[in-house]
């Protein structure tokens, strides 16, 4: 995968998003899939890398006025303790981007807490008629922290994250603001508690082009044993989903309790990670979920500790304690699946 290297004087951008959602049942006159959040904030911490460290350069902070989703979804409003009269004082979303490409700069990176903030940026872009090309690259803080801390493989949150390097919580999270700089405070961190080369060469190789799709899912049809529904998606993981050439295997499908691990490579596309999910419908029927994605270091770094796992528990995998999730962890508290809850 296409890399970014960094170099002295090159500037990180620090952001994150509030956005609203529809009101499930609601007419709004246009297809909501093409708008499924709608901006209601950004927030950003501007770093400038230099001799092994970040320094801070200044806050962007910006409320947005809705103009489609003009009521609060009762989630967002219990996430954020926004209301109604507060998205009401924001400024047209087209004004507030073009005061955060000014902030950004021509050739910043930009990084952020999971991986939903740039594509909910672009969708917007798209949606209001902007163009939705970023032009730059995105660093994921949070598979980041993991490879850094001793959390390799689990996606944690913001808060977590804050707390395992002590950083004070002054101010209250779920503001784009407020955690944008606690995420910024995280990556100085990481900076500053490592060996320099060594997060440089993560960094390198764990940035994505944002103006690139990243990650392509499918779900199988229902079955009524798990082999079954696994084989509904091998045609999927077989090729690249990009060029549709077959992949040669890396390393050959391994399974942990319901997830199976993968990773490929295209001769063209370059190297993607697979994971497939097997899951049981309200029916009491199995199917599966797939992901393919470009693959990062911290993508291999949790391959590599999946396949350990394996290799020492079998397909059980490492017996998990009481207090622990059941699943692998990841995925359970990403930002774009917090909302989705109903
Ligand atoms: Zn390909």
């Amino acid at each position: 995968m296409l890399s970014r290297m960094v170099k002295d004087g090159d500037t990180f951008i620090v952001f994150d998003l509030e956005w609203n959602q529809p009101i499930p049942g609601k007419e709004y006159g246009f297809d909501v899939s093409a708008l499924t959040g709608e901006i209601i904030e950004i927030g950003a911490e501007k770093l400038v890398y230099s001799g092994g460290t970040l320094i801070s350069k200044g806050i962007f902070s910006c409320d947005i006025k809705p103009a489609c989703y003009r009521s609060i979804h009762y989630h967002v409003k219990k996430v954020t303790h926004k209301t109604n009269a507060d998205l009401a004082k924001g400024i047209p979303f087209p004004v507030a981007y073009k005061k955060f490409r000014e902030f950004m700069g021509d050739d910043a990176i930009l990084a952020g807490w999971g991986n939903s903030d740039p594509d909910m940026l672009k969708m917007n872009l798209k949606f209001f008629g902007l163009d939705d090309k970023l032009g730059m690259f995105f660093l994921d803080v949070q598979p980041l922290f993991s490879v850094f801390s001793t959390e390799k493989g689990r996606q944690r949150s913001v808060e977590f994250a804050v707390d395992y390097y002590n950083v004070p919580k002054e101010e209250s999270f779920h503001s784009a603001t407020s955690d944008a700089k606690y995420t910024a405070q995280i990556l100085r961190n990481i900076f500053d508690r490592n060996q320099t080369s060594e997060v440089l060469s993560v960094i390198s190789s764990s940035s994505v082009n944002c103006d690139i799709k990243r990650e392509y899912t499918t779900v199988g049809s229902a079955c009524e044993r798990a082999p079954q529904a696994l084989s509904m998606v091998s045609g999927f993981n077989c090729k690249c989903p990009v060029c549709g050439l077959p992949f040669e295997i890396k390393i050959e499908p391994f399974r942990i309790r319901k997830s199976l691990y993968a990773l490929y490579n295209c001769k063209t596309d370059g190297e993607f990670f697979g994971r497939t999910r097997i899951k049981k419908n309200k029916d009491g029927k199995y199917y599966a979920a797939a992901v393919l994605r470009f693959a990062t270091q911290p993508d291999y770094f949790l391959v590599a500790s999946k396949k350990e796992e394996f290799e020492k528990f079998g397909s059980e995998g490492e017996p998990v304690k009481k207090e622990e999730p059941a699943e692998d962890g990841e995925d359970v508290a990403t930002k774009s699946t917090q909302f989705d809850e109903t």
